[in-house]
């Protein structure tokens, strides 16, 4: 019998009327004669609402309990959809992350998955019960509960559909598939039928947070087809999955941009052997991830250090840095939080030219000033001041063609 992963976000399951609707789907999948394994997001707003009350009662909530009060919300989920689905008279039984024995290593709040024990799962599924799981959430060697990181139900779903060699891994989700760019920014966004694992690697990892980067990642190494759709039409969404060759023919297939990032410049740098890995040590060895590092040619043996990190890293990363930058006989560190990264990917860059220099031009017309840029094969991004964010991917949308029909079976 196929086994079927479906995992359901957030809004998809942010009510009692709407936890109903899922149990009915999931219901119709199993009757088709489906072995289901569901993974839930907690309610919507759930986790920004522990998130807050962490930070109502200390500053600097501790971390291990962090992860502990944020798990709930799924905890919540699965309780609620097994009781809707026994309702219906079927049978259900939920799971959190510590009983399934979901294993990742000891970084509270952003968690990396090592392991799967899918013994649990396959013992329900063989009583023919409807396996619900909680998203997001794991559990370290010493027998704490961790976290996988925002959004991290996806990755949740995609690492069970690989461990338990699932048909296919279903991403229920608010709108219809993934689109050119975001349809909540961008009203001409399009549609695609499918993507590949590496456009969608760039996109999720350059903002779009339809998937979460590690859930893409996994479902690339094990070749874990997922379909993208809504919770609330019986469309077709999109599929994502290996590159296949008409890709290459379409240019630029998607726009992305991600805000929640900011700038940290090191000003006047002594530009010798040994200064970056001082500089960045102590950023890495706390687990922040550096992103864009920009080094301007040194003038006298001096330069200046630029970069990006998450803006919830912002303010330890600015400490930690200033502290080293005086060590080294640094002028001073600047902060800037106002800045949004954009970027172009497509697969079909890597056989064309042209498309950097394109995506410069549009941005110049607007006035658009660049601060930062960065390439890959794939992609090209450009760091710019956030308020010109929406603007920017409107112009980039229609320059690069995306609105209306594609040209090619993308
Ligand atoms: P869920 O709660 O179901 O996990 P998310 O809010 O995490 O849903 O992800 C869905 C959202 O991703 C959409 O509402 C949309 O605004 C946003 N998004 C960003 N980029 C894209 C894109 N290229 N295609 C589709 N959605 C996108
Ligand atoms: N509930 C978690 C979050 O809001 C995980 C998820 O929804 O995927 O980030
Ligand atoms: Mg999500």
């Amino acid at each position: 019998m196929p086994i079927i992963v479906q995992k359901y976000g957030g809004t998809s399951v942010g009510g009692i009327e709407k936890i109903r609707n899922v149990a009915k789907r999931v219901i119709e999948s199993y009757n088709e004669g489906n072995k289901m394994v569901v993974v839930l997001s907690a309610m919507a707003g759930q986790t920004d609402g522990l998130i807050k009350l962490a930070h109502e009662m200390t500053e600097d909530p501790d971390l291990r309990e962090l992860d502990v009060l944020m798990s709930t919300g799924e905890q919540v989920s699965v309780a609620l959809f097994a009781m809707a689905v026994k309702s219906m008279g079927y049978d259900a039984c939920s799971l959190l992350g510590f009983q399934v024995g979901i294993h990742t290593d000891q970084l509270y709040g952003k968690a990396r998955i090592h392991e799967i024990d899918t013994r649990r799962i396959l013992k329900e599924l063989e009583k023919n019960r409807i396996t619900t799981v909680a998203g997001f959430q794991g559990l370290d060697s010493r027998g704490n509960i961790t976290t996988l990181g925002r959004g991290g139900s996806d990755t949740t779903a995609v690492a069970l559909a690989a461990a338990l060699n699932a048909d296919i891994c279903e991403i229920f989700t608010d709108v219809d598939g993934v689109y050119t760019t975001d349809p909540n920014v961008c009203p001409k966004a399009r549609k695609m039928d499918k993507i590949s694992y590496d456009e969608m690697l760039e996109m999720a990892s350059l903002g779009a947070k339809v998937l979460e980067i590690r859930s893409v990642e996994f479902a690339k190494k094990y070749n874990v087809p997922i379909h993208v759709r809504s919770t609330f039409s019986r469309e077709r969404g999109t599929m994502v999955v290996a590159e296949t060759r008409d890709m290459e023919k379409v240019l630029v297939s998607g726009v992305a941009f991600n805000k929640n990032e900011a700038r940290i410049t090191i000003r006047k740098v002594p530009d010798r052997p040994g200064i970056a890995v001082k500089i960045f040590e102590p950023v890495f060895k706390a687990g922040i991830v550096v992103d864009m590092i920009v080094q301007n040619t040194s003038e006298e043996g001096i330069t200046d250090l630029t970069f990006t990190v998450p803006k919830p890293d912002f303010y330890k990363t600015m400490k930690l840095v200033g502290s080293v930058a005086e060590e080294v006989g640094a002028e001073k560190v600047l902060g800037d939080e106002d800045i949004a990264k954009i970027s172009i990917i497509g697969v079909g860059m890597r056989t064309h030219a042209g498309v950097a220099q394109k995506m410069f031009g549009t941005l110049a017309k607007e006035n658009i000033n660049i601060i930062m840029i960065s390439t890959s094969e794939i992609k090209v991004s450009c760091v710019i001041e956030e308020k010109y964010t929406e603007l920017a991917v409107r112009v980039l949308h229609e320059a690069f063609g995306l609105e209306g029909e594609p040209s090619e079976d993308h």
